[in-house]
């Protein structure tokens, strides 16, 4: 299977869609995001790094995430395809990526871009904060998110553009989750027939 980068706004529903692509195709799956929070959990000193960023809703300085990045990568079984989830968030990290994965022989395969209106983004993460209470779910740090995401993130879209490899999705388009499982997963299979 290729590589898989899922990108798109906090709330855009990453990790939904990465579920399910894992388990139809059972590739390899890396959550930045979950990384971190269960490194702040065990109390590691990675974890306490992390939690001050987090918690202001920046984004981890490159090089340590670049980091946990290829020892995880190289911590799951080659062969299988991998799907970023969270990663990378700047330029400089998906350069990085590029270059990580050109270094073992492999490439960035595919980039899942999906696109929702931050109305929608805004409803979901304050459903989730209820339902999951993640610290980082509160209305001014999610602005602050949203932030970071178009100024730092929303470029590599174009970056991506660049590479050949962008694939999107619309939520006003589909309109139901049912609706983007299927058009993602069906891409996902056209790419590697
Ligand atoms: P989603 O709701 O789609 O899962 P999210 O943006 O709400 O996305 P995570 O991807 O879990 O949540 O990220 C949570 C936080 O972890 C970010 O706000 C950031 O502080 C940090 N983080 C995660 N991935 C990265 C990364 N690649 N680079 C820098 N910081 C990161
Ligand atoms: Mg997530």
């Amino acid at each position: 299977m290729k590589n898989i980068i899922i990108f798109g706004a906090p709330g855009s529903g990453k990790g939904t869609y990465s579920e399910e692509i894992k388990n139809r195709f059972n590739m390899g799956h890396i959550s930045t995001g979950d990384v971190l929070r269960a490194e702040i959990k065990n109390g590691t000193e990675l974890g306490k790094i992390a939690q001050g960023y987090i918690d202001n809703g920046q984004l981890i300085p490159d090089d340590l995430m670049i980091n946990i990045l290829a020892s995880k990568y190289d911590s799951l079984p080659a062969g299988k395809g991998v799907i970023f989830d969270g990663f990378p968030r700047t330029i400089a990290q998906a350069e990085a990526l590029k270059k990580m994965l050109e270094e073992r022989g492999d490439s960035l395969g595919m980039m899942i871009e999906l696109i929702v209106p931050e109305d929608v983004l805004m409803f979901r993460l304050l459903r989730r904060a209820k339902l999951e209470g993640r610290a980082d779910d509160n209305e001014e740090t999610i602005r602050k998110r949203f932030e970071v995401y178009h100024n730092q993130t929303e470029p590599l879209s174009r970056w991506f553009e660049a590479e050949g490899i962008r694939h999107t999705f619309d939520w006003g388009v589909l309109l139901t989750k049912e609706g983007m499982i299927e058009a993602i997963l069906a891409e996902v299979e056209k790419e590697n027939a």
